[in-house]
């Protein structure tokens, strides 16, 4: 995932000057300010969750992630440079629900399965912000700004949709192999409902991908460009654009 560079919305920025205090639910309570947040940050990645990759599903599977938690409702502790994290664009992510998505909101059985039945009781389906809850990121996640699709810090397994850490994409971009962990593991990056949603991707990009090089080989270059390309509104037509990166590029 490479987070692209959106220019803070006016709105948002009117906003924290105007109360530069101001917690969570008070920025979600001004519906104008809340509604141009939601719809501006899914363009920092283009449409996909900041961790997993998924694609987000608007109102049914999609949520604004603060990658510096933003304690509750609260505000994060802020003053003496550190910036008001509850409402600073800097900080905030377009994510999923980390699989506790309503299944009664889908009809398409995909959906259901890849994105629905983590809760409590089935932690093992829980990922990215659900997952990561309230812990201070120093150390234990990878800022997003700090990954490129041009070198995904993952290896994709083609036989079972895992992903592994590529330790040497880890060393030659600074990331410490330790962070790579750290920030798989705590995210559950690996789930079997990430690796399963991630497995019909790419069995789906395989058979187009055949299909194209059988009427002509010379046009697959074409085919690839257009998975990796962004709409004219700024959103990916493919989730998982790290893997499409790592495998086709
Ligand atoms: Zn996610």
């Amino acid at each position: 995932m490479s987070i692209q560079d959106i220019e803070e919305p006016e709105l948002l920025r009117d906003f924290r000057i105007e109360t530069p205090n101001a917690t969570w639910n008070q920025l979600r309570a001004n519906s104008n300010v809340n509604n141009t947040v939601k719809i501006t940050a899914i363009k920092k990645t283009g449409g996909l969750c900041v961790y997993c990759e998924h694609r987000l599903i608007a109102k049914n599977d999609s949520q604004l992630e603060h990658f510096y938690p933003k304690n509750g409702n609260d505000n994060y502790e802020f003053g003496d440079g550190v910036p008001n994290r509850a409402i600073e664009w800097a900080n905030l992510y377009p994510g999923c629900l980390g699989g506790t998505a309503q299944a009664s909101h889908f009809t398409i059985k995909q959906d259901i399965d890849f994105r629905t039945g983590a809760n409590k009781r089935n932690k093992n389906r829980l990922t990215c912000g659900q997952k990561k809850g309230e812990t201070d990121p120093d150390g234990v996640f990878i800022s997003p700004l700090k990954l490129n699709n041009q070198n995904p810090i993952y290896l994709f397994n083609e036989a079972d949709g895992s992903i592994s850490l590529n330790e040497e994409a880890c060393t030659s971009q600074n990331i410490p192999v330790e962070l790579g962990t750290s920030h798989l593991t705590r995210l559950n990056l690996d789930s079997q409902r990430l690796r399963d949603a991630r497995l019909a991707l790419a069995s789906s990009l395989r058979s187009e991908f055949n299909k194209a090089f059988a009427i002509d080989a010379d046009n697959v270059g074409e085919l690839i460009d257009d998975w990796l390309a962004l709409d004219e509104d700024g959103i990916y037509s493919y989730p998982f654009i790290s893997l499409i990166f790592g495998k086709y590029t």
